[in-house]
């Protein structure tokens, strides 16, 4: 079982990100190299990364467990603002570096949202983008994460994603699928099975390279995108843990990106050690928070 969460990545880098995630008792990880809103970024500490890697090896966590995001401003798929298309390039080939730097070889990217033009128009833009910089990076391997379907995300549904990956045809040109994403995009995870089933004769379920294991606070189908706790939602207990022990998906990382949960009006907790535990017994339990 190869699970873990969101982690922030602070002062002590991939560092701290790793003790954050040895405190869940996780054996993956995700973090942002910096504000997930922002691209504002610090320059990689040695001194910090070498205690990482020590760090992992004494707990057993394979780098290859070891996800990075890009941050969600970042829009491929708009040419609208030329500069602001160009911006993003060059911002995720820095953070493909940064990673190759920190030894980290997934990064997650959304594929953006096609504002003003049509869909088909702003995949074209998102595969262009991909193309180039796929040719101007080496080793990283980017992750396009399947959408809700909000506003005008690209996205939305396998066809789209099959469009994106297909045309792009490269080895480092992969997938994340995101649960709540497809719930809220209209596919059951009660029946991941036939999800799987489709988007292995479209794109071929080896391109799945991480899971992001969420519930959803909306119906199937709702284009939201809001996540909820594991065992909390409306996909619910059963059907993430389903996909969690899926004999097909066995090595690729599941992380929780699940929200804090509030214990006052100022403080907020995270969730990933109770859901970690959860999921690793299979045994949901409806009180874990009380
Ligand atoms: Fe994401
Ligand atoms: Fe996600
Ligand atoms: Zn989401």
């Amino acid at each position: 079982m190869i699970i873990g969460s969101h982690v922030s990545f602070g002062e002590e880098q991939l560092y701290g990100s790793l003790k954050e995630a040895i405190s869940y008792n996780a054996n993956a990880l995700m973090f942002y190299t910096g504000a997930p809103q922002n691209t504002v970024r610090k320059p990689i500490d040695n001194v910090l990364l070498e205690k990482a890697i020590s760090l992992a090896k004494d707990n057993n966590i394979s780098f290859d467990n070891i996800v990075c995001h890009a941050p969600y401003i970042i829009n491929l798929a708009s040419k609208a603002i030329p500069e602001k298309w160009d911006f993003s390039i060059n911002f995720l080939i820095e953070e493909l570096n940064r990673c190759e730097k920190l030894g980290v070889n997934k990064i997650v990217v959304h594929p953006g949202s096609s504002v003003g033009i049509t869909q088909e128009e702003g995949i074209k833009n998102i595969v262009e983008a991909f193309k180039i910089i796929l040719s101007k990076t080496n080793n990283v391997t980017i992750l396009v994460e399947t959408m809700a379907g909000k506003g005008n995300e690209c996205g939305r549904n396998i066809d789209q994603m099959a469009e994106i990956v297909n045309k792009v045809n490269d080895p480092r040109l992969c997938v994340c699928v995101d649960t709540c994403h497809i719930n809220d995009a209209g596919y059951s995870v009660n029946s991941f099975d036939e999800y799987l089933n489709e988007f292995d004769q479209k794109i071929g379920i080896d391109k799945i390279k991480c899971i992001h294991l969420n519930d959803s606070k909306n119906e199937l189908g709702s284009h939201k995108d809001r996540h909820e706790n594991i065992g909390f939602g409306t996909i619910g207990f059963n059907a993430l843990y389903n996909v969690l022990i899926n004999e097909k998906l066995k090595s690729v990382p599941k992380i929780l990106e699940t929200p804090y949960i509030e214990i006052n009006e100022k403080t907020k907790i995270p969730p990933y050690k109770e859901e970690i535990e959860m999921l690793k017994t299979g045994v949901f339990n409806k009180d874990v928070f009380k």
